[in-house]
């Protein structure tokens, strides 16, 4: 198997070497731009296998530099957002990027969207031992309310998203409506039990239609909700 080169682009010299020391601890090829105006002719005269992309470069806007890279390659490309702001414009926009990764981000969460990427595009073979962990993984991202269930992404508002975030923090814990209620809302607004309820039984919906199956949120009767998370490994 040949090694996968990796174009990052990234003007944060931390967060560059950060990514580099990973990409190069996974044995990926690296080479590294800090802005935006040489990636085209990089890209035309070395074709990477996957792009790692800063939205705020500070010679250009990184989604407009990703469309145009769509132009002419069909390589897999992460993009980087320091903001919500940002990540729901990318939630709305068809750049053609593939995926995209939150600042403050967790290496290994950028290597593991990497690495599938990649074998998406049929340059790595599946680890074994990736299966299961893949296969029932809840992931969440606080800065910018999103969602992972067994790879896909789910579509939570915000107050759902803070109520699976309430479950979990805290697994195989049953907590009452108004526990829950109490970390809802930041406004400090009246809503009643029903209010979760109904708000719950749409979490659950979604949960389900994701994995179908799995009942990670259960009723206790007369007490309130438990959150069981996946198995995994
Ligand atoms: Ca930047």
């Amino acid at each position: 198997m040949t090694t996968a080169h990796v174009l990052v682009v990234e003007d944060e010299p931390k967060i560059a070497a950060l990514l580099s020391d990973y990409l190069h601890r996974d044995h990926y090829a690296v080479s590294l731009l800090d802005s935006g105006r040489p990636v085209m002719d990089r890209v035309r005269a070395d074709p990477p296998n996957l792009i790692l992309l800063d939205i705020m470069l500070p010679d250009m806007d990184g989604m407009r530099l990703c469309r145009e890279i769509r132009q002419i390659s069909a390589v897999p490309i992460i993009m980087l957002t320091a903001r919500i702001e940002e990540a729901d414009r990318l939630r709305g926009f068809e750049l053609g990027a593939d995926d995209y990764v939150c600042k403050p981000f967790s290496p290994r969460e950028v290597m593991a969207r990497v690495r599938a990427l990649l074998r998406r595009a049929g340059q790595e073979p599946i680890p074994p031992s990736m299966h299961t962990q893949d296969a029932l993984g809840l992931h969440l991202e606080p800065a910018c309310h999103r969602a992972m269930f067994n790879g896909l992404e789910l579509t939570l508002t915000p107050v759902e998203f803070r109520l699976l975030q309430q479950f979990h923090d805290q697994p195989n814990t049953v907590l009452s409506r108004e526990n829950l209620l109490d970390g809802l809302y930041d406004d400090h607004r009246v809503v009643t039990a029903r209010t979760v309820d109904s708000h719950i039984k749409n979490l659950r919906r979604k949960l389900q239609a994701a994995v179908p199956g799995h009942r990670l949120i259960q009723a206790v009767y007369g007490v309130g909700y438990c959150f069981k998370p996946p198995q995994t490994g």
